[in-house]
This record gives structure tokens, C-alpha cells and sequence, in this order.
């Protein structure tokens, strides 16, 4: 039986805690070190399948300034946030945009949306 050691800072909030996990033929067998359900709920999913928030601009027609920032709704998973992020870099959006609007439904076929992160008139 492989057993791996891994040890991480929580991103979660700015306390930054320190911990470990363990995992055994790939699935995980303890965690120590986080000091809330949070911490431990990130630190699981880091070490399987790691996610991460995109946040970035576009470019955006007919507005009082050249980009809008835009944040995707939920996590994406991290080996396609630059992916995603090389898309983005493509797509020009039309002004009036309102917060929360849809700029990219369904990115990449990854079920998650790309939404403005303010009013951009
Ligand atoms: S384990 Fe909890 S308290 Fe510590 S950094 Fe993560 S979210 Fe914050």
C-alpha cells in the first residue's frame, strides 16, 4: 500500500493554516492540521481534483472603459483555468453590461458560467 504525505496551506480564508494530508493508493485516508470544516473540505478536494476561481477581464464595446472584469461563477477545475482564460482573451461583449450578467455560458463545455463582476456602461 502507497502512502503519500502532502502538505498544504488552506486559500480558503486569510488565516493560512498549515496541514497534511494523507492518501493511500490515491484516496484520502486523514487530514490534520485545519482548523474548520472549511479548511478540510479544501483540502480534500486539492489534493483529488484541485479548483480554482477565474477572475480576468474582456474586452467590451460601446463602454466607458476598454475591459470589464468578469469572475467565473464557481470553481473551475485548475488544470483549465488558463485554458479558459486564453478563451476569455477572444470574446469582446457589447455594452450596457450589469453585474452578474452572463459574458460566457458553459465555458469550454466545463458547466460553469462566466459572469461580469461589475456594471460596465
Ligand atoms: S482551515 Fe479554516 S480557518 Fe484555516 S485558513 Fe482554512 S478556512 Fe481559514
Amino acid at each position: 500500500m502507497e502512502q503519500v504525505k502532502r502538505r498544504l496551506s488552506c486559500i480558503v480564508c486569510p488565516m493560512s493554516c498549515q496541514g497534511e494530508v494523507t492518501l493511500e493508493n490515491g484516496s484520502v485516508t486523514g487530514i490534520t492540521g485545519f482548523t474548520c470544516p472549511r479548511g478540510e473540505k479544501y483540502a480534500r478536494e486539492e489534493v483529488v481534483a484541485p479548483k480554482r476561481t477565474l477572475t480576468t477581464t474582456v474586452r467590451i464595446s460601446g463602454a466607458q472603459l476598454p475591459l470589464l472584469p468578469v469572475i467565473s461563477k464557481t470553481a473551475l477545475p485548475k488544470d483549465k483555468v488558463v485554458d479558459c482564460a486564453r478563451f476569455l482573451s477572444n470574446i469582446r461583449v457589447q455594452a450596457p453590461v450589469k453585474e452578474g450578467d452572463v459574458v460566457c455560458a458553459d465555458i469550454l463545455g466545463l458547466g460553469v458560467d462566466i459572469v461580469a463582476a461589475r456594471d460596465l456602461l
